[in-house]
Protein backbone atom coordinates (compact mmCIF):
# COMPACT_ATOMS: atom_id res chain seq x y z
CA UNK A 1 0.00 0.00 0.00
CA UNK A 2 1.93 3.37 -0.73
CA UNK A 3 2.41 5.98 1.51
CA UNK A 4 0.14 8.47 2.38
CA UNK A 5 1.41 12.39 2.72
CA UNK A 6 4.95 13.11 2.43
CA UNK A 7 7.24 9.95 2.15
CA UNK A 8 10.90 10.12 3.67
CA UNK A 9 13.73 8.99 1.59
CA UNK A 10 15.60 7.29 4.32
CA UNK A 11 12.70 5.27 5.62
CA UNK A 12 10.73 4.66 2.48
CA UNK A 13 11.05 2.83 -1.30
CA UNK A 14 10.45 4.13 -4.17
CA UNK A 15 8.78 1.29 -6.49
CA UNK A 16 10.30 1.83 -10.04
CA UNK A 17 7.19 0.56 -11.78
CA UNK A 18 4.09 2.42 -9.96
CA UNK A 19 5.74 5.26 -9.18
CA UNK A 20 5.04 5.57 -5.60
CA UNK A 21 7.08 5.06 -2.34
CA UNK A 22 6.43 2.08 -0.13
CA UNK A 23 7.70 0.61 3.40
CA UNK A 24 10.52 -1.17 2.89
CA UNK A 25 8.68 -4.63 3.91
CA UNK A 26 5.85 -4.17 0.83
CA UNK A 27 8.76 -4.72 -1.93
CA UNK A 28 12.23 -6.14 -2.61
CA UNK A 29 15.56 -5.07 -4.29
CA UNK A 30 15.86 -6.83 -7.56
CA UNK A 31 18.18 -7.12 -10.01
CA UNK A 32 16.53 -5.68 -13.46
CA UNK A 33 16.44 -8.11 -16.46
CA UNK A 34 19.01 -8.04 -18.71
CA UNK A 35 21.48 -8.26 -16.61
CA UNK A 36 23.08 -11.69 -16.48
CA UNK A 37 24.10 -12.46 -20.11
CA UNK A 38 24.00 -15.60 -19.70
CA UNK A 39 20.85 -15.28 -19.88
CA UNK A 40 19.30 -15.57 -22.98
CA UNK A 41 15.60 -15.07 -22.40
CA UNK A 42 14.78 -12.77 -25.41
CA UNK A 43 12.78 -10.06 -23.27
CA UNK A 44 15.45 -9.28 -21.23
CA UNK A 45 17.60 -9.03 -24.06
CA UNK A 46 15.22 -6.21 -25.57
CA UNK A 47 15.12 -4.62 -21.81
CA UNK A 48 18.80 -4.47 -21.54
CA UNK A 49 19.28 -2.71 -24.83
CA UNK A 50 16.66 -0.42 -24.06
CA UNK A 51 18.56 0.54 -20.90
CA UNK A 52 21.91 0.50 -22.20
CA UNK A 53 20.35 2.73 -25.18
CA UNK A 54 18.52 5.49 -22.68
CA UNK A 55 21.80 5.75 -20.18
CA UNK A 56 20.13 4.13 -17.34
CA UNK A 57 22.96 2.26 -15.16
CA UNK A 58 21.47 1.72 -11.91
CA UNK A 59 20.81 -2.07 -11.90
CA UNK A 60 19.84 -2.89 -8.60
CA UNK A 61 16.13 -0.77 -7.56
CA UNK A 62 13.03 -1.14 -5.37
CA UNK A 63 9.84 -2.75 -6.43
CA UNK A 64 6.54 -3.35 -4.93
CA UNK A 65 5.61 -6.88 -4.67
CA UNK A 66 1.42 -5.84 -6.39
CA UNK A 67 4.47 -4.72 -9.29
CA UNK A 68 5.98 -7.64 -9.22
CA UNK A 69 3.05 -10.01 -9.90
CA UNK A 70 1.72 -7.77 -12.47
CA UNK A 71 5.40 -7.79 -13.70
CA UNK A 72 5.02 -11.99 -14.10
CA UNK A 73 1.24 -11.62 -15.45
CA UNK A 74 2.29 -9.32 -18.17
CA UNK A 75 5.64 -11.73 -18.90
CA UNK A 76 3.37 -14.88 -19.00
CA UNK A 77 0.80 -13.21 -21.36
CA UNK A 78 3.86 -11.56 -23.84
CA UNK A 79 5.53 -15.45 -23.53
CA UNK A 80 1.89 -17.78 -24.33
CA UNK A 81 0.99 -15.16 -27.26
CA UNK A 82 4.52 -15.40 -28.71
CA UNK A 83 4.00 -19.32 -28.26
CA UNK A 84 0.60 -19.19 -29.68
CA UNK A 85 1.85 -17.44 -32.63
CA UNK A 86 4.76 -19.87 -33.82
CA UNK A 87 2.61 -22.72 -33.09
CA UNK A 88 -0.13 -20.93 -35.63
CA UNK A 89 2.89 -20.12 -37.59
CA UNK A 90 3.91 -23.90 -37.71
CA UNK A 91 0.71 -25.28 -38.80
CA UNK A 92 -0.04 -22.73 -41.25
CA UNK A 93 3.24 -23.53 -42.91
CA UNK A 94 2.44 -27.04 -42.66
CA UNK A 95 -0.77 -27.36 -43.84
CA UNK A 96 0.11 -25.40 -46.95
CA UNK A 97 2.63 -27.35 -48.66
ZN1 LIG B 1 5.00 -0.79 -7.46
Amino acid sequence: MPIDGFPDNEMHCFCMDCHQWHEPAEGRIIALEGDNVANADPINAVSALGRVLSGIGNSKQFICYACIQRRRRRRATIITVLGLAIVVAVIWRTTMT
